[in-house]
């Protein structure tokens, strides 16, 4: 049919008639996902992963990402498998609040760590309001213009699915992975609210703080113990105007440092200023960064805190695991919203509930 637009009364711009509208399923989508979701053996991962394939390195961390029982179940072999070539990195978490210029700065750190160091970098994220937004806020590939585009670059958005504990697990698991395929330097993105930064601390040799100049984030940060898990703490957007509020915001912090107990890694943490959107005193944050690399490598507690923070994960996993185990018993499933009814009317005490839904729990286990 003719646009009304076209009759001879309208006055109007001339409208052509349109093309047929195409089907919204596209025919060869089908194809196209049975040829993504082909699952190679974990010997076949492992090969492509210790090769630096990355599309393969890709679908590997998708397993690990899934729900699905037979690719956790492949996925943990993989991981098994990579475990021996993992380790051979240094994993720095970088955290802020939303605006802070954490994805401006990864991409300028990123580019000119892979240009001046040479290497190669994956950029991780941990990011537990992502499962509300169903989709990620960090390490977002188009956030990163420069970096997403290098060769040498990895990026992976955060997983979606889970609490904090699996989104971060998923995370460390990811790390291995990528160090088996060679990837020497990690960067893990976090946002500076919440839990999710003791959840990255749980994981990286540094932890780098990015703060802003004059928002009152300097004295939250110190109430809320943000600065004692930091190993360096970087003001951003250093730029124009703005030098002078950060320089004095950076002698805040170094007072505010100074006033902690000395950390367990013996290295007093450094405050830099820099703008990661200009570029300006990029270098000199990588290098307060790798400089304390070295002093912890020297003195030991580089190994030392790798080493707590796999016991960390290994009592993480247990956890995780029993939990898992718990709440996904078909018995426990059909008990849980009677029992919370019973709660909620006064039938029962919280107490005597959990107690009787773990009792008829380990029953089932018995049986
Ligand atoms: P994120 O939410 O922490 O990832 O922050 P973004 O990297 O998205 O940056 C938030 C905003 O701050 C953007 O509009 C950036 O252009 C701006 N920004 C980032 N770094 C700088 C900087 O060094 N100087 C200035 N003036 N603006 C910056």
């Amino acid at each position: 049919m003719d646009h009304p637009e076209n009759s001879a009364e309208y006055a109007g711009l001339q409208v052509n008639a349109g093309v047929a509208q195409p089907s919204i399923v596209n025919p060869y989508l089908s194809k196209i996902r049975k040829k993504r979701h082909k699952l190679y053996t974990s010997g076949e991962y492992v090969e492509g992963i210790l090769k630096g394939d990355v599309s393969i390195l890709s679908q590997a961390v998708t397993l690990i990402e899934s729900v699905l029982p037979e690719h956790q179940a492949l996925a943990q072999e993989v991981i098994e498998k990579c475990l021996p070539y993992s380790g051979n990195s240094v994993r720095i978490g970088i955290s802020g609040v939303p605006g802070a210029g954490k994805s401006t700065s990864i991409d300028v750190f990123g580019v000119h760590l892979l240009e001046n160091y040479g290497g190669k970098l994956a950029v991780l994220a941990i990011d537990p309001s992502s499962e509300k937004t169903k989709g990620s806020i960090l390490g977002d590939k188009t956030r990163m213009e420069k970096l997403s585009v290098h060769p040498k670059s990895f990026i992976r958005p955060s997983p979606t699915a889970g609490s904090l504990g699996g989104v971060a697990r998923k995370t460390r698991e990811t790390i291995i992975l990528c160090e088996a395929a060679g990837y020497n330097n990690i960067f893990v993105e976090t946002v500076g609210v919440g839990q999710s930064e003791t959840a990255c601390h749980s994981m990286v040799d540094y932890f780098l703080l990015i703060q802003l100049a004059g928002t009152g984030d300097e004295l939250q940060g110190i109430k809320r113990g943000i600065m004692e898990i930091a190993d360096g703490i970087v003001i951003n957007k250093a730029d124009g105007e703005n030098v002078e509020k950060a320089k004095l915001a950076a002698s805040h912090f170094r007072n505010a440092l100074h006033l902690f107990p000395m950390p367990d890694s013996g290295v007093l943490p450094e405050v830099r200023c820099y703008s990661g959107f200009y570029e300006l005193g990029i270098d000199e944050v990588l290098k307060m960064i790798f400089d304390y690399i070295a002093k912890v490598k020297d003195n030991g507690y580089f190994q030392y805190r790798r080493n707590e923070q796999s016991k960390y994960w290994m009592y993480e996993s247990i956890n995780e695991h029993l939990k898992n185990d718990f709440y996904y018993n078909n018995k426990i499933k059909e008990m849980l919203k009677s029992t919370e009814l019973d709660v909620l009317g006064g039938k029962m005490t919280s107490f005597v509930a959990a107690k009787r839904l773990l009792d008829s729990y380990y029953e089932e286990m018995r049986k």
